[in-house]
C-alpha cells in the first residue's frame, strides 16, 4: 500500500500541473502563484508529510490551532523553511496571537478589524516585538451572499482612504470566497474581485498585487481570472477527494 506521504506527493504533482495549465490558458505562464495548503482539518503529522511533498505555505483559520501547529513543528527539529497564513475569521482578542506568527492575514473583513490589527501592530513595533507592519488582504464579499463575511465592494471603496492611513498594516491585495457549486457564479466572483482591485489600484495608486481566491473546487477558474494565491485544503490533504 502507498503511504500517505506518497499519495500527497503524487497529488501535489497533479495540482501543480493543473495550476500550470490554468495559468497557460490565461496567458500567465510566466507568473508565479502561491499555493497555500490549508491545514486546518489535519494534524502536525500531515503537515510534516506535506513539507516532505514540497509544500511550504500553510493556512490556518483558528489562532489556537495555528499555535499548536507551530509548536508541534518546532519540536520536529530541522524541517526546512515554511510559513503560515491566517485565512479565517479573526477576533480582536486573538490578534496578538497571530501577529508575528503569520506571514499574511487574508481575512481583514471590516474597518474595525483593520483598525484593531493596525493599532496592535503599531504597539508591538514600538515595543520591539514585531519587525514590520502586518501584511494583510482585505476580504471582500463580492458575491453578496448573506452567509459570507467581508467588506461589501462599496464599503471597500468608501473605506480605502482610511485604510491607507493605517501605519500598522500593509495591504497586499484582496481576498474572496466564491459561492459553492456554481462555476459561473464562481467565475463572476473572481473576475469581480480582479476588477475591484484594478479600480482601487487606479483610483488610489496602490499596487495591490495579490488576489487570494480559489479553493479545492474552483482554483482553476480562479487562476484563469487572475488569482495569485490559491488556498487549497481537501484537494491537498485528502487523497480521496477527487480533482475535478
Ligand atoms: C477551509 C478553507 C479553504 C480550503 O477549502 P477547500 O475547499 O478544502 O480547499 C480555503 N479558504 C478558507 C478561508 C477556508 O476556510
Amino acid at each position: 500500500m502507498e503511504s500517505y506521504s506518497d499519495l500527497i506527493a503524487e497529488r501535489r504533482a497533479e495540482i501543480v500541473e493543473r495550476i500550470d495549465a490554468a495559468l497557460a490558458r490565461a496567458g500567465r505562464a510566466d507568473e508565479q502563484v502561491t499555493l497555500v495548503a490549508v491545514s486546518k482539518t489535519v494534524g502536525v503529522d500531515e503537515v510534516v508529510a506535506a513539507l516532505g511533498a514540497g509544500y511550504r505555505v500553510f493556512g490556518e483559520n483558528r489562532p489556537q490551532e495555528l499555535v499548536r501547529k507551530l509548536e508541534g513543528l518546532a519540536q520536529m527539529g530541522d524541517v526546512s523553511a515554511y510559513r503560515f497564513d491566517m485565512i479565517g475569521n479573526l477576533q480582536t482578542n486573538k490578534i496578538n496571537t497571530v501577529l508575528g506568527r503569520v506571514a499574511l492575514i487574508h481575512s481583514i473583513g471590516s474597518a474595525h478589524l483593520a483598525d484593531a490589527v493596525s493599532s496592535r501592530a503599531e504597539r508591538r513595533i514600538a515595543e520591539g516585538s514585531l519587525a514590520a507592519p502586518a501584511h494583510v488582504l482585505l476580504e471582500v464579499n463580492v458575491s453578496g451572499e448573506a452567509s459570507k463575511s467581508g467588506f461589501a465592494p462599496d464599503e471597500v471603496r468608501a473605506c480605502m482612504p482610511h485604510l491607507m492611513e493605517l501605519s500598522g498594516i500593509h495591504i497586499d491585495g484582496l481576498m474572496t470566497m466564491a459561492p459553492r457549486g456554481d462555476k459561473d457564479a464562481a467565475r463572476r466572483t473572481f473576475s469581480g474581485l480582479r476588477e475591484l482591485r484594478d479600480e482601487l489600484r487606479e483610483r488610489w495608486g496602490l499596487e495591490l498585487p495579490e488576489l487570494s481566491c480559489g479553493m479545492s473546487e474552483d482554483f482553476e477558474i480562479a487562476l484563469e481570472e487572475g488569482s495569485t494565491i490559491v488556498r487549497l485544503g481537501r484537494v491537498v490533504f485528502n487523497p480521496s477527494f477527487a480533482l475535478q
